[in-house]
């Protein structure tokens, strides 16, 4: 580890809330414990936020959207968003150390995701300058009608614990550049770098009240967020049925919602494959950020004649992956985030068990032992009937299955409740785009692994989320359209009464 991630780990001490440009502890002055994935021993504790928390959030973001910021012109605003993309650059040998000793995930896949966080400000800053733009609609010499895109004010936003850094940044930096405000709500489970989030942008200097953190518990924090009236826009990404609760709560407050929810995401080979790209990108996108990865391939669909093949390869890759201490550089797979998540993926595993499903197995080194490991797993002889298959594990477990023809494995990869993602690899041109585009799934890679282009809209279909982010397709939550129509002439007017 570098000397700058380690002087940031000694450091670490009780967290606060950040409102209103200030570090403040919990209007009740009740924390909680936060703990470590690798020993479960606690790391420090954490302000726990309560609804009055969230209250004087949001009314510091409201007062800050109706004053500075809203008044504030664009080029000053986006010279912020860089700051805070320089910034982010500047400590990045601090944050991906902090990100892994909180999460677990680790350090080879944080270090790439936290240079991402600082680029998704920057692509924002982008975005709005280039493309934050109206329509015009002339009508002869009577009107002309056009339309602008204006921010709508404060933004809760409420983030999961998966990749807790990239996943705010992927928020925050949409919602400001175009000029809203933000409340966030971290992950209870991942608030180390939320925080060093909160200390970075407290450096870029923003004006008072524009960007403020709540942490604490999704059920008193989050949900105050959720029905309070004066946060409009609720950015969520988490599980599916956390989702649909939070909607169900902001009903009365008639919400804008942008849900990022969960997934069960298919790969699938076909014979003509390139097998060893197949392979690196099977593994890598299952096994890769410990499983816990929304966009994970969770089942695998095999075509028959190579499947023998195949699966005695991955076994191979499940023996030697580097199951270990996620601050070492050479670990491939660490501990899930926290033993209640362990033990609910442990819970699958006996019901794939029961379900008849064959479970295979990588090692965990016995020195781990104190540690949330799950070792890498291969679910054989699953079948769709399974839950194991159904349901959204979220660890370093994959279902394996095999197909016959193109027909059954459309059919079989659609038969989930969830669409985010899928993977499709085949040699075949033609296939590879009918096989994608029959696949019910908001993204879709051909002879890819989970390659991103932030200029693309992100999000799932069913029941794996609403709405999209990404690109300028973000501007769409973040922003209110409003059409002016402004007459040229003096086009009919109905003269009523007169
Ligand atoms: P989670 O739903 O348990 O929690 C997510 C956030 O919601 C946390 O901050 C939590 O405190 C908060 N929360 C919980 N209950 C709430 C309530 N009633 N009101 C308001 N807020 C509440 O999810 P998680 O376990 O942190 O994350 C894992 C899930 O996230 C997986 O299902 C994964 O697929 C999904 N995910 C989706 C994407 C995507 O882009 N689609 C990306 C990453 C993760």
């Amino acid at each position: 580890m570098s000397e700058a991630g380690k002087k940031t780990i000694e450091a670490i001490t009780t967290i606060q809330q950040y409102i209103n440009g200030g570090f403040v502890p919990s209007s009740t002055n009740e924390t909680f414990e936060n703990l470590s994935p690798y020993t479960n021993e606690p790391i420090n504790q954490v302000a726990s936020g309560s609804s009055d928390d969230i209250h004087q959030a949001v009314q510091a973001a409201k007062k800050a959207f109706k004053g500075e910021w809203g008044q504030m012109k664009l080029k000053e605003r986006l010279g912020y968003i860089y700051k805070i993309a320089d910034l982010i650059d500047e400590h990045i040998e601090e944050i991906a150390p902090l990100e892994s000793y909180d999460t677990g995930l680790p350090i080879q896949q944080t270090k790439k995701m936290v240079a991402r966080s600082a680029q998704n400000f920057r692509f924002y800053a982008e975005m709005v300058s280039t493309r934050l733009v109206g329509d015009v609609y002339p009508v002869d010499d009577e009107f002309l009608n056009y339309t602008i895109q204006k921010p709508v004010g404060v933004a809760g936003l409420i983030t999961p614990w998966n990749a807790p850094f990239m996943l705010e940044t992927w928020k925050i930096a949409p919602a400001l550049a175009t000029g809203n405000t933000v409340v966030l709500k971290p992950a209870e489970w991942s608030p180390l770098t939320a925080n060093r989030l909160a200390e970075i942008i407290d450096k870029a200097d923003l004006p008072d009240g524009v960007f403020n953190v709540v942490h604490g518990y999704g059920e008193t924090a989050g949900a105050a967020l959720v029905s309070h009236p004066d946060a409009p826009l609720i950015s969520f990404t988490g599980e599916t049925t956390t989702g649909s609760e939070i909607m169900k709560n902001g009903a009365d407050a008639l919400k804008r919602f942008s849900m990022e929810l969960g997934g069960k995401s298919p790969i699938i080979v076909f014979d003509d494959a390139d097998i060893d790209r197949a392979l690196d990108a099977c593994t890598w996108g299952i096994f890769s950020f410990n499983g816990e990865r929304c966009t994970a391939n969770s089942r695998l669909y095999v075509q028959e004649s190579i499947a023998e093949e195949f699966v005695k390869r991955l076994q191979e890759r499940v023996d030697n992956i580097k199951v270990g201490d996620p601050m070492d550089d050479k670990t491939e797979v660490g501990p899930l985030i926290h033993r209640n998540h362990c033990e609910n993926v442990r819970g699958y595993l006996e019901i794939a068990k029961e379900e008849g499903a064959d479970i295979y197995s990588g090692n965990i080194p016995s020195d781990l032992s104190r540690g949330n490991y799950i070792a890498p797993t291969l679910l054989l002889n699953a079948n769709n009937e399974m839950r194991c298959v159904q349901e959204e594990i979220f660890g370093p477990v994959i279902a394996v299955m095999t197909f016959e023809s193109e027909e059954e494995v459309v059919e079989k990869a659609n038969d989930v409740r969830y669409g985010l993602a899928g993977y499709v690899w085949t040699k075949d041109i033609q296939r590879g785009h009918r096989v994608s585009q029959a696949i019910d799934s908001g993204m879709l890679w051909v002879n890819a692994q989970n390659v991103r282009d932030l200029r693309t809209p992100f999000g799932g279909a069913k029941h794996s989320g609403i709405g999209r982010e990404g690109g300028y397709y973000a501007f769409e939550f973040y922003t209110e359209q409003q059409v002016i129509h402004v007459a040229l002439g003096d086009h009919h007017i109905p003269q009523f009464g007169k």
